[in-house]
């Protein structure tokens, strides 16, 4: 049976979903210095998405590693109710699909940036990544490694009209 009281989920929730916000102000902060305009939380679009970048087309989706399931370690699985947490987060992970898919659909493009690219020492390059994806059109996961993989990456980033500033 449950562990915890109702408040006391509601108090878990809410630090987890704090620290959240904190990653998207970080990114949003980023975007509108270099000079990206944004709608944040369309409820219009499928999922809400947290950055809507109409010039772009794109959208991004910034994703605590707990809440959508992210396989890198970054968090341990409670072990109290984890069969709560469990079910949770796989409920997330398959509506993380189902909207990238619609959003896809819809013509947009989606990059995803999840919480442990953005920590102290590897947020300016996944950020500096972010801008180049944006700018490039491309869809996918950003993170420090991302350009590597991306060899034209910088090349179009220059060939734009200097959006950013
Ligand atoms: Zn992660």
């Amino acid at each position: 049976m449950d562990k915890y009281t109702k408040q006391q989920r509601r108090k878990m929730m809410a630090s987890v979903g704090s620290r959240n916000t904190r990653i998207e102000t970080l990114v949003r902060r980023y975007l509108w210095r270099l000079g990206f305009r944004y709608r944040l939380n369309d409820r219009r679009l499928p999922g809400s998405p947290d950055i809507v970048l109409p010039k772009y087309k794109t959208c991004i989706m910034i994703n605590g590693c707990f809440w959508h399931g992210h396989d890198c370690g970054a968090f341990k699985m409670p072990k109290e109710n984890s069969e709560f947490w469990t079910t949770k987060i796989e409920r997330n992970r398959l509506r993380d699909m189902r909207v990238r898919k619609e959003l896809e659909d819809l013509g947009f493009h989606v990059l995803t940036v999840w919480e442990c690219e953005l920590t102290k020492n590897r947020f300016e390059v996944t950020l500096r990544n972010l801008a180049i994806a944006i700018v490039g059109g491309f869809s996918g996961e950003i993170g420090v490694a991302w350009e590597e993989e991306e060899e034209n990456a910088n090349l179009s980033f220059a060939a734009e009209d200097d959006p950013i500033q």
